[in-house]
């Protein structure tokens, strides 16, 4: 007999080698932050089984944790590193958060949604992952005193990117941002060199609105 955790361990490790590896995720420290966070936790209980199914699952408020795949094409866009601080707009379930958390040396996530941000910073206590950095606000305007970042993630879909982000992202930092309306968008990989900023589109995904000042 295996027990829950086994179980979930298992689950976790099928997800690796189905839906990550034969798509283009190879770097090493993401496969492994993959394979270690237990995705179950950052849903509810009555959805913990579907935790590691290809697909994105709800998490109150109309808001969802994103799909196993496109959390780690996300990161590993970013080429984050032990020593990178990295600013995430959309806290959400705090999954993407414990991915990037397993990787770099801290991160900072703010979150608009009272409920979400209070669950999860009370997850993150939980887990014992220290170097993550809550905030409850309008993420759109970033995180002015910490900047600047490394690395910058949005996890909920824009009409354009907010000159706030730029602003406080390193020179030779990277930012992977869904851009477009409010049913579809492309996920752009931005990378700022001195006053410009290079643009690549990884292709079309489906957020959740981003909300605020900068936002819709
Ligand atoms: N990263 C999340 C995860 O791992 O579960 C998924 C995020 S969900 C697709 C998008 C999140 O962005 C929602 O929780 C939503 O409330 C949040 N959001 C939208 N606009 C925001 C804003 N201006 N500032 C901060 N969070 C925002």
């Amino acid at each position: 007999m295996i027990n829950k955790e086994q179980h979930f361990e298992k689950m976790r490790e099928d997800m690796v080698n189905s839906q990550l590896a034969p798509y283009g995720i190879n770097d090493p420290k993401v496969l492994k932050a993959m394979g270690t966070v237990p995705r179950h936790l950052f849903v509810e209980e009555a959805l913990m089984d579907q935790a590691y199914g290809d697909f994105p699952l709800p998490i109150g408020e109309q808001q969802t944790i994103s799909q196993p795949r496109i959390v780690a094409e996300m990161t590993q866009a970013l080429k984050i590193d032990k020593n990178s601080r990295v600013l995430e707009i959309g806290t959400g379930s705090g999954y993407q958060a414990a991915i990037l958390s397993r990787i770099a040396y801290k991160v900072y996530t703010i979150e608009r949604i009272n409920s979400l941000y209070v669950n999860a910073r009370k997850l993150f206590d939980k887990l014992k992952y220290h170097n993550i950095v809550t905030k409850y606000t309008d993420g759109t305007i970033g995180w002015n005193e910490e900047s600047p970042f490394d690395a910058i993630i949005v996890t909920a879909g824009a009409p354009k990117i907010p000159d706030e982000l730029i602003n406080q992202l390193k020179d030779g930092g990277k930012m992977v941002i869904p851009v477009g309306d409010k049913r579809t968008q492309n996920l752009l990989l931005l990378e700022k060199n001195g006053s410009s900023v290079n643009e690549r589109n990884l292709g079309a995904c489906r957020f959740v609105n981003l909300i605020g000042k900068d936002g819709w």
